[in-house]
């Protein structure tokens, strides 16, 4: 059988090897906690559950959708965003619902790009920033998220060349994996830098609803002028444990949206009716859930921050997001380290090379696993690891 190129060219899938020694390590009878994936261990708030099984019941919704979505999704998006965000946003033409964030980020390099174009990507990042453009025939350039520059992209430093030929820009703050936020006036200078070099901005929101010590993260549309050069894709699946769901929106520029509304009448049917209740229901409803949520990662993070400080790692613990971004000791590679913690504490954390040739040098530890297994995964780290000395690492 002959396949396409398109996969070959995304990088190798580098939790392989990891997976192999996990699963051969459980094999053992090791009782191996992870931290390493970011999937909420809790489930998704009673009143959007509830609106999805009264909308289930109504066969109204078991025809097809349409990419338009429904009239009540459309206002509860647009009535979320005024008040948390202060932005107006049209119901009728700004907004699309699409099948979860990694839908909308990964499909929309194919109303953007063409081949020969550069998708500016950062680097560490969400896979789809490299495999989206690359589908699309197109090339990813990077662009490292350095510490000294708060993980955000030093857009002044982007050579001409590439510049010219770019036209899309991925940003997402608050960040996966490095935990970041973004600086005040960051995002004005990103809508100042899309007009200069005509390219569109994407900026994927899956965070900006778990915040802590009173941090609220602002949407990029709130910025002057962002409705001009993109669009925000923001995601229920993290503030409203809803992962399993496929739950997410598009919003921002009528053409940006009218065009990815275009390609998605060619690729899928649209959002469930049930699902899109169940997202108003969310947005309505259940807006007050986050919070409740952030507090619970608030206080899983001080217990992380705790044991990792006690091994003699230099740590600073997130503003946002449910991740923990940190350094791994001197002499040891991201992955040395993720073997090092697996190896003595059973204990997973994901490699931040695994997301981008800039992530070397990190680990991701996640914090949304129960308490219980959080609190047996920080015991045996301080334990098994707390004679190593990584002191003035
Ligand atoms: C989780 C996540 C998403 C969205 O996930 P969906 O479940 O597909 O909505 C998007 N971007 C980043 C960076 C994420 O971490």
């Amino acid at each position: 059988m002959r396949f396409s190129k398109r996969l070959d060219q995304v990088p190798p899938y580098l939790f392989a090897e990891l997976e192999r020694r996990i699963s051969s390590m459980e094999a053992e009878g090791i009782d191996v906690i992870s931290l390493g994936i970011g999937d909420p261990d809790l489930p998704t708030p009673e009143p959007v559950i509830e609106a999805a099984a009264r909308a289930m019941h109504d066969p109204a919704t078991h025809d097809y959708p349409t990419n338009h979505g429904t009239k009540a999704f459309r206002e509860a998006v647009a009535s979320f965003y005024r008040d948390r965000f202060g932005v107006d946003l049209d119901p009728n033409g700004e907004i699309v619902p699409v099948l979860g964030g990694k839908e909308g980020v990964s499909h929309v390099a194919l109303i953007c790009l063409d081949p020969g174009d550069l998708c500016l990507s950062p680097d560490p990042g969400y896979p789809p920033y490299t495999s989206g453009p690359l589908f699309a025939g197109s090339e990813p350039y990077y662009l490292p998220l350095a510490e000294e520059n708060g993980f955000l992209p030093d857009l002044g430093s982007i050579p001409g060349d590439v510049t010219a030929r770019a036209n899309l820009l991925f940003l997402n703050y608050p960040n996966n994996p490095t935990g970041a936020i973004v600086r005040e006036g960051y995002f004005d200078e990103a809508v100042e830098f899309a007009r200069e070099h005509e390219l569109i901005v994407v900026h994927d929101n899956a965070y900006s609803e778990i915040c802590f010590e009173g941090y609220r993260a602002p949407s990029f549309l709130q910025t002057p002028g962002a409705k001009d050069v993109g669009v925000e894709i923001f995601s229920l699946s993290k503030g409203w444990n809803m992962t399993g769901w496929r739950c997410a929106l598009m919003a921002g520029n009528p053409e940006v949206v009218e065009r990815y509304r275009q390609l998605k009448t060619n690729i899928d049917s649209g959002m469930f009716e049930a699902m899109q209740a169940a997202a108003a229901a969310a947005l309505t409803e259940a807006r007050d859930f986050p919070a409740e949520m952030s507090e619970v990662y608030e206080r899983r993070r001080d217990l992380v921050a705790d044991a990792l400080r006690s091994i003699g790692l230099h740590v600073t613990p997130p503003l946002a997001t449910p991740y923990f971004w940190a350094r791994v000791p001197e002499g040891y590679t991201s992955g040395s380290f993720s073997e090092l913690v697996l190896e003595r504490a059973a204990v997973v954390v994901s490699p931040g090379s695994a997301y981008g040739p800039s992530g070397e040098g990190f680990v991701r530890i996640s914090l949304t696993v129960p308490d219980d297994r959080l609190e047996e995964a920080v015991s045996r780290i301080e334990t098994a690891l707390a004679g190593t000395s990584f002191h003035g690492a």
